[in-house]
């Protein structure tokens, strides 16, 4: 394995890895252990260039901090991308390729553990465990995170309705989904079981149909989903996608999902805060997916006492965010911001370097 550090100012480690007779070409992203060590998933996907692949796990590494710190883990955040190839007829050796992920993250120590992401699953991750310890996700233990993610999404949506209408009660009230994928099609669910109306897009014909029929949900295309009118707008597919052209467009009130990343900015957060769009912080409010594995697979709870832990911590972090915003005069994407720094630079940050350098 051939393997170059470089240095990025603001953040701990960057390393790629590269073992061509596994056809393995990987970047390892730790942007902060300073609550402890850096969890997040390897996504393995096409990009069109290593500079597209490096930004995207920048960007989601930072993010992963974010959502770790504010979910109250004792984790800071990382996150690992596999550059796949753009030619469809290469035979892919996931055994070879996932070991060689593998290998990587050993060479990190301890201070980056990764679990499945876009495009990997838990089969995966158990040839990553033959060549390294820190790998979570694995078969049989915490199973899939998107239902979590989807009730963490829902519980934000009812702490954000309760700040703008006074009230956390969603029946009647309509919800636009963008994306009908895994954590889509729960929140539509959870959603329809709440007596919301929904709205939905999707560009696979399949899910859109899936949702419309299982939730009674009306279909509408990709392009519409913004301007429809809607209380919530979820986006739940892409990140990037609240930027100068769509929002604007926007025909709700409240904007809540489990997408990552999904300002293409961070001043858009304050063109939202603008127009008087009321936004949850997307890395706030998809938190619960990581809440439920670090319960399960860490401390060892029950799916009851895990559902419960989703429900109140994203809650009470949503509402905490809006007042702040609301006290501060700032939006609540510069509030959440705001929570984050304090939390790495607390007494917490310094108890996290500490077991991150044990580990
Ligand atoms: P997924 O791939 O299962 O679903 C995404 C869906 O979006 C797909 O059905 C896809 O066809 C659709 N889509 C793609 N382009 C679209 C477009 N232009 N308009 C409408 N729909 C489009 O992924 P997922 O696991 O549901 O994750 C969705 C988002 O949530 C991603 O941004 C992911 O990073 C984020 N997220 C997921 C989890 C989780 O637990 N799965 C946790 C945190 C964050």
């Amino acid at each position: 394995m051939k393997i170059v550090e470089r240095v990025i100012p603001g953040y701990e480690r960057v390393v790629w890895g590269q073992d061509s007779a596994a056809g393995y070409h990987g970047v390892v992203v730790v942007h902060s252990t300073a609550l402890g060590p850096a969890v997040g998933g390897t996504r393995y996907w096409h990009y069109a260039s290593d500079d597209e692949a490096l930004t995207d796990a920048l960007r989601l590494a930072r993010g992963m901090t974010s959502k770790n710190a504010l979910a109250g883990l004792p984790w800071g955040g990382g996150k690992s991308v596999i550059v796949r190839s753009r030619a469809d007829d290469v035979p892919i050796n996931r055994e070879a390729l996932f070991r060689a992920h593998g290998k990587l993250i050993e060479v990190l120590g301890g201070n980056y553990i990764t679990a499945e992401d876009v495009g990997t699953s838990p089969a995966d991750m158990e040839y990553v465990l033959m060549e390294t310890r820190h790998v979570a996700g694995l078969k049989n233990r915490s199973g899939d995170p998107s239902p979590h993610t989807a009730r963490g999404v829902f519980r934000a949506m009812q702490a954000a309705a309760r700040y703008r209408w006074g009230n956390d009660d969603l029946a009647g009230k309509t919800v636009a989904i963008q994306g009908c994928g895994h954590v889509g099609y729960h929140l539509a669910r959870e959603l329809y079981q709440a007596d919301a109306k929904l709205i939905i897009s999707d560009v696979d014909r399949q899910r859109l149909d899936r949702v419309a029929r299982d939730f009674r949900a009306r279909a509408v295309t990709v392009d519409d989903i913004y301007s429809v009118e809607a209380d919530i707008f979820a986006p739940c597919a892409l990140g990037g996608i609240l930027n100068d052209q769509t929002i604007p467009r926007i025909g709700a009130q409240l904007i809540v999902g489990g997408a990552n990343n999904q300002l293409l900015e961070p001043r858009h957060g304050q063109q939202l805060d603008q127009r008087g769009l009321l936004y949850a912080p997307d890395y706030a409010a998809n938190a619960g997916g990581v809440i439920h594995g670090y319960s399960i697979e860490v401390l060892g709870w029950d799916p009851k006492r895990t559902r419960e832990r989703i429900d109140n911590t994203i809650y009470e972090t949503l509402s905490r965010i809006f007042r702040m915003a609301h006290d501060e005069g700032i939006s609540p994407s510069q509030a959440a911001d705001r929570m984050v720094e304090a939390l790495l630079s607390g007494p917490e940050a310094k108890m996290g370097s500490h077991a991150a350098s044990i580990e």
